[in-house]
């Protein structure tokens, strides 16, 4: 090479490194716009930490990857080329686990490996699980599944809730957004039906796993194995893993906006009239900027009493509820069970949890027990 070709050349490159480095001009974006690709296009797999991760630290999580222990019967929850689901369920199940246990949760697999455990059981696991702090039961459950369905061309993406809206309050809050990210992540048919559905849409009692958590729980059906063109992505771990991600970011931006909560109530009978009270936390970083404004919906505030909707006031200030029953006199309370349930939801629309409790009073009029209850029940909520 010469020397004049050589300067040529240096021209030509400092002139490509700095063409590089300068600001993209608005035609040039502009003209992005006029070669979208289509959504169902994969993109490179990105994995960046999410920054409202550590609003997971301390989390109690239990995953549940569905079935396994079933690789003998045949045909059984396999796609149209024999990948089985519960191998790609195992998959992502261990893949989600490394991303919340990275971002400081407590994270506990209902299986261990290709066994067969049952519903009730894995149900248990979230229900008895020994909190680091001391207490019991998980702060979430989450099973992991694939979907099949006769029409070939189906392939949506799914988070199912236990019975009716207003008993699983705390289970959609977090279902919304893990529903959002699974098709925004894995680019399956969104929009043609409900990303959040019923477990009563499938079966009377919905489905036993979720009906035998009593905390939060949702189940992810991901996509569908049954989509000759699906089961062959999710065969494949990298494809696992971006749809673990999109749960991890969506378990992030939940986790974000807090779970609020309440000091447990308080019983008492007052000149007569029974009379319940509260304190408020709206589950949101205490260090925010305008923390000490009201971050509580009053217009969800809701305390039913056997269901029976009871009158309420509600201090903005300290945050007390006082709920009276003024249809429950002393003599009339008897010796059963009571059950109270409190619903209030903080400025990003985030249900509270534990929302339903057991009331007893000792048989001679003295003293209420109060005890916190799962979110499930048998009957819908009034
Ligand atoms: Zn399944």
């Amino acid at each position: 090479m010469t020397w004049r070709n050589m300067r040529v050349w240096m021209l030509g490159m400092a002139f490509i490194v700095l063409a590089g480095c300068g600001p993209t001009s608005l035609d040039k974006s502009v003209s992005r716009l006029d070669h979208r690709p289509d959504w169902k296009r994969h993109g490179k797999i990105d994995l960046p930490r999410h920054p409202a991760e550590k609003h997971l630290q301390g989390w109690v999580i239990v995953l549940d990857p569905g079935h396994g222990g079933e690789a003998h019967k045949e045909g059984y929850k396999r796609g149209p080329t024999g990948v089985r689901e519960a191998e790609m369920n195992w998959r992502v199940g261990k893949l989600l686990e490394r991303l919340l246990v990275d971002a400081g949760a407590h994270v506990t697999l209902t299986r261990h490996g290709d066994e067969f455990v049952s519903l009730k059981d894995r149900a248990e696991v979230a229900n008895n699980l020994e909190r680091p702090d001391g207490g019991r039961g998980a702060d979430l459950f989450i099973s992991l599944h694939h979907n099949a369905s006769s029409r070939e061309s189906a392939n949506f993406s799914s988070v199912w809730y236990h019975g009716q809206v207003n008993v699983s309050e705390s289970s959609l809050d977090v279902a919304r957004y893990i529903a959002h990210r699974l098709g925004t992540e894995m680019r399956t048919n969104v929009a043609v039906t409900s990303p959040l559905m019923s477990d009563q849409l499938m079966y009377a009692g919905g489905f036993g796993v979720l009906r035998q958590c009593r905390v939060p729980a949702i189940l992810c059906e991901s996509s569908f194995f049954s989509n000759h063109d699906e089961e062959q992505r999710l065969r494949d771990a990298d494809y696992n893993l971006r749809e673990a991600y999109a749960i991890y970011v969506g378990l992030c931006e939940y986790a974000y906006g807090g779970r609020p909560t309440q000091t447990p109530p308080v019983v008492a009978f007052d000149d007569g009239t029974l009379r319940i009270s509260v304190v408020l936390d709206d589950g949101l970083p205490k260090d925010w900027w305008g923390h000490e404004r009201d971050r509580t919906l009053s217009s969800t505030l809701a305390v039913y009493l056997d269901g029976k909707r009871l009158a309420v006031s509600y201090d903005p200030g300290d945050k007390t509820v006082v709920a009276t029953a003024a249809h429950v006199p002393a003599d009339t309370w008897g010796s059963g069970e009571h059950v109270l349930s409190i619903h209030h939801a903080n400025l990003l629309k985030h249900h509270n949890y534990p929302q339903r409790y057991a009331i007893r009073q000792t048989a001679d009029g003295g003293e209420f027990t109060v005890t916190a209850l799962g979110p499930r029940r048998a009957k819908p909520a009034p």
